[in-house]
């Protein structure tokens, strides 16, 4: 499936193209794109719908979960100040899986066809037009089906009680981490942050956080 000398066509849609670039794909992908018009990725009109998301879905969608799954514990028992714990320890879970998912998952070197394909739709496409304001925040209905297992694990982990406000907690994290996201890319910083940094720049002061992250823990343990 490897095409030597493979040109992308901008004009075209997207995802089934990206596979055909074989070895060139990780070049390619890294050569970010900085305008706020996102690309066409399908040809279907259905599919396209499904990765555009406006950033203030994510909160609107997500925030009612979060608040049912907290009240949930504290009607089953736990009390505010330990509900508040568990929450807080839920925004770490979150922490430590968005930095093991970027390090291990979101920056793996693929090359063939199916493998460019699928890291261009999970996370490449951001690094491709990092100033897509559609292409920024995790789709819901992905969001929906990633929330099974995440259940799943946190109810093997905690005690009955304590689950909800865990995964509620975690859940929190993500909505805080995916619109403090966005709004580093398209706020408008009045202080400290430089427009052509903001712009240029911001995947490496993202990876700089990250690896802030990575010595912090190895520091706890
Ligand atoms: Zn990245
Ligand atoms: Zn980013």
């Amino acid at each position: 499936m490897v095409a030597e000398g493979f040109k992308v066509d901008l004009d075209k849609p997207l995802v089934f193209q990206v596979g055909h670039l074989g070895e060139a794909y990780q070049e390619w992908v890294h050569q970010p794109i900085p305008t706020k018009e996102g690309p066409r990725f399908f040809e279907s009109d259905f599919w396209e719908f499904l990765t555009r998301t406006v950033w203030w879905a994510i909160p609107t969608i997500w925030l009612p979960v979060v608040c049912y799954s907290i009240s949930t514990s504290i009607h089953m028992g736990c009390t505010v100040p330990e509900v508040a714990l568990i929450v807080a320890f839920g925004i770490f879970i979150w922490t430590l899986m968005e930095y093991t998912l970027h390090r291990f998952l979101f920056h793996i070197h693929t090359t063939s066809y199916w493998g460019n394909t699928f890291h261009y739709l999970l996370h490449g496409c951001h690094h491709k037009h990092p100033m897509d304001g559609l292409r920024l925040v995790f789709p819901p209905a992905a969001t929906a089906i990633l929330l099974v297992p995440l259940w799943k694990l946190v109810k093997s982990l905690a005690t009955p009680t304590a689950a909800p406000a865990l995964f509620g907690g975690a859940l929190l994290g993500y909505v805080v981490y995916d619109v403090t996201h966005y709004y580093l890319h398209h706020g408008q910083p009045t202080i400290g942050v430089p427009k052509s940094l903001k712009v240029d720049k911001l995947s490496v002061w993202e990876d700089a956080f990250r690896s802030l992250l990575v010595s912090l823990v190895k520091f706890l343990n």
